[in-house]
């Protein structure tokens, strides 16, 4: 992990690192059962070299105390590890460049539960779906259990938001207590109208 924390931060392979003030590897628990990416540093972060540490990430630290974890339990990470600036979205070549750092980390920790925030997370472990539709809903990829929720930043923005992140957020434990055996794979049709997810295709 420390070998990995290390590359990123001298990391040149897109132009983020030239407008950043300090790159985020993230952070936590190296053997976390459970793992929590969000989208790419903002304000606070560059400033600080550590994810959510900003208002998303004081919304991030109660939503967990509110299920009784924190934040040393588990580990926090994003998609991008260095700024865009004016907290642009990511580009394609930015998220490819950057995909392999989360996917070595995530392989180091190895944890049960992943838990995407917002749709570019999201579409990380889940190819083609819509926050909207699966966030609070639990899949298996590969070894792991990935249950997508809104973003924090999202929350602050929108009180309807907010109550479903805050009621998502209940599902985490369960989640994280369910066989992985039992838990539907992403595909498609995995999410049919106003349905429950089922046991569907194998996507990747
Ligand atoms: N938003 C994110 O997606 N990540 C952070 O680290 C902070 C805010």
């Amino acid at each position: 992990m420390e070998k990995i924390e290390k590359t990123v931060i001298t990391c040149k392979k897109c132009r983020l690192y030239r407008t950043a003030t300090k790159a985020v590897p993230g952070e936590g628990n190296p053997n976390a059962k459970i793992v929590f990416v969000g989208e790419a540093p903002g304000f606070n972060e560059d400033k600080q070299g550590r994810p959510f540490v900003g208002r998303a990430g004081q919304l991030l630290d109660d939503l967990l105390r509110e299920i009784g974890l924190k934040r040393a339990d588990v580990w926090i990470g994003n998609v991008i590890k260095h700024r865009p600036p004016e907290n642009r979205d990511p580009m394609v070549d930015e998220l490819r460049a950057c995909r392999p750092y989360l996917s070595d980390q995530i392989k180091a920790i190895s944890p049960k539960l992943i838990v995407p925030l917002g749709r570019f997370a999201m579409a990380e472990y889940l190819s083609d779906a819509k926050i909207s539709e699966v966030h609070g809903k639990v899949f298996r990829v590969l070894e792991y259990a990935v249950l997508p929720l809104y973003h924090p930043a999202a929350a602050l923005r929108s009180e309807a938001v907010l109550r479903e992140l805050k009621s998502d957020f209940r599902k985490i434990v369960p989640a994280f207590k369910a066989p992985l055996e039992n838990l539907p794979r992403w595909g498609k049709a995995a999410v049919p109208d106003g349905g429950e997810a089922q046991m569907l295709l194998f996507s990747f």
